[in-house]
């Protein structure tokens, strides 16, 4: 499988080098050539677990890493997790949820970086090449990338996050993490601030190529890669057709499953669920793309405006024309608006903006009917399926509840704890404050990068 970018001009990349560039060099973002149609394979995958599942998939779309190899990766990346069948589920009467939230940082976005360190290391080290890690994080990436890579020789880990606006249980997640490798930087500003500075560096080509940079965002494509393995592996459980509410910040996420879809997986319907910033849920209401405002809400890791990911889709809502993607794109930076004509029409695609009040009301309900506990995010998901009618939804659990207490007992007078969140209190933690200022981060990484010999 070769991987090109949704801008026209990079093409021919194998997975490796589209592994190590993150973001492709033309400023779009690289997506495989063809998607695989695996429509004649379900019955066979039905009868795989989920790491066999992963180990099935995988080589559709990396074929420069040999098979035994790659099964060793996937299966090492998934031994880190506390769930025997490394995803969980919960079935709360006629509504799903599908708990991603069992690997060590207690998030979903575990289940793409446990696996993205151990493809790094072992592309690294076949190439005798170092990378340095550049990443912004709205909470869940950064610890989740960190906890990808910490102590590996030949990488290097800077994340930036949003000062005071990332849960501190979050932040200790990343600022206890002793290994020399990591560098944890609180930037003045928001998500978006950390996320366009992350971008802005990026699009130096000879500063990133001075510095060897990489990218575990969800630009990288080997995070979708990875993501597509629970959407295929829950939708075989819906001979139908599955409908999955997926709580929505960077389009990451549902992209997976939108990708999963494409390859012949029984999905049906994709909600995708925001919080009040709902750029998404205007958009597919009326084919506007316009940048509001960013409002702090329960669910930090949803508060972003701009979601890197919609590229991918709209590249295939364009029918897999770059050159109106760019004028898109580049209309968008402008003017913080563009528009695709009229909406979409919804048939796989619908979205729903979850307001506070219905996120607190369906954390209080779920916990008061079943004695389940929601994060502010998955709420975000179970509200959007109850409001869209969703039949049988599949709700995607992105975070384990005790990783927003606070939310939580707002909404339900409880404390929610996890053991390994309990034994990072007290710890001794390591951060540096830097402004929202590209020079700043650009000296900052500089003087720490180690680069090739
Ligand atoms: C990152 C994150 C999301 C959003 O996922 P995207 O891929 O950015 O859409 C939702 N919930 C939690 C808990 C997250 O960490």
């Amino acid at each position: 499988m070769k991987y090109k970018s949704t801008r026209g001009d990079v093409n021919g990349l194998g997975f490796s080098d589209a592994l190590l560039m993150g973001l492709a060099s033309d400023n779009g973002l690289l997506i495989p050539e063809e998607i695989p149609d695996v429509s004649n394979a379900l019955a066979e995958y039905r009868t795989l677990d989920f790491i066999g599942l992963a180990q099935a998939l995988m080589p559709l779309f990396i074929d420069d890493i040999d098979r035994a190899t790659l099964d060793r990766l996937v299966s090492e990346s998934y031994a880190t997790f506390a769930h025997d069948e490394v995803i969980g589920w919960r079935q709360l009467d006629n509504i799903a949820v599908m708990e991603l939230f069992h690997g060590p940082t207690l998030a979903f976005k575990d289940i793409a970086l446990q696996l993205l360190g151990k493809l790094f290391q072992h592309v690294l080290s076949e190439r005798g090449e170092r990378l340095n890690i550049l990443g912004a994080t709205s909470g869940d990436t950064g610890s989740a990338a960190i906890a990808g890579v910490r102590g590996q020789d030949n990488v290097d880990i800077f994340i930036l996050f949003p000062e005071g606006r990332i849960s501190p249980l979050q932040e200790l997640q990343m600022t206890t993490v002793p290994d020399a490798n990591v560098h944890c930087i609180g930037v003045q500003g928001s998500f978006d601030d950390c996320q366009r500075l992350m971008k802005t560096v990026f699009s130096d080509a000879a500063y990133k190529a001075k510095y060897s940079l990489g990218a575990v965002n969800s630009v990288n494509w080997a995070r979708i890669l990875a993501q597509i393995v629970y959407y295929a592996y829950a939708s075989l459980r819906y001979p139908d057709g599955a409908r999955f509410s997926v709580p929505t910040g960077n389009f990451g996420n549902v992209f997976a499953a939108y990708i999963a879809q494409r390859m012949g997986f029984p999905i049906r319907q994709l909600l995708v669920a925001t919080n009040d910033n709902d750029i998404l849920a205007r958009f597919f209401a009326t084919g506007t793309y316009a940048r509001g405002d960013v409002h702090q809400t329960l669910s930090p890791a949803m508060d972003i405006q701009v979601a890197s990911n919609f590229e991918r889709f709209l590249y295939y809502h364009f029918d897999e024309d770059s050159a109106r993607l760019r004028r898109f794109m580049e209309e968008f930076a402008q003017h913080g608006e563009a528009s695709v004509g009229s909406p979409p029409a919804p048939s796989l695609l619908n979205a729903m903006a979850i307001g506070r009040h219905e996120t607190l009301a369906a954390m209080d309900s779920v916990q008061a009917k079943y004695g389940y506990t929601l994060d502010p995010h998955t709420a975000v998901g179970y509200a959007a399926a109850q409001k869209g009618g969703l039949e049988d939804a599949v709700v995607v659990a992105t975070a384990h509840p005790a990783k927003f207490p606070d939310a939580v007992s707002e909404a339900t007078g409880e404390q929610p704890t996890h053991p390994t969140l309990e034994a990072l209190v007290n710890q001794p933690t390591r951060k540096d404050d830097l402004a929202a200022d590209l020079d700043a981060v650009k000296a900052y990484v500089a003087l720490r990068a180690t680069t090739q010999g």
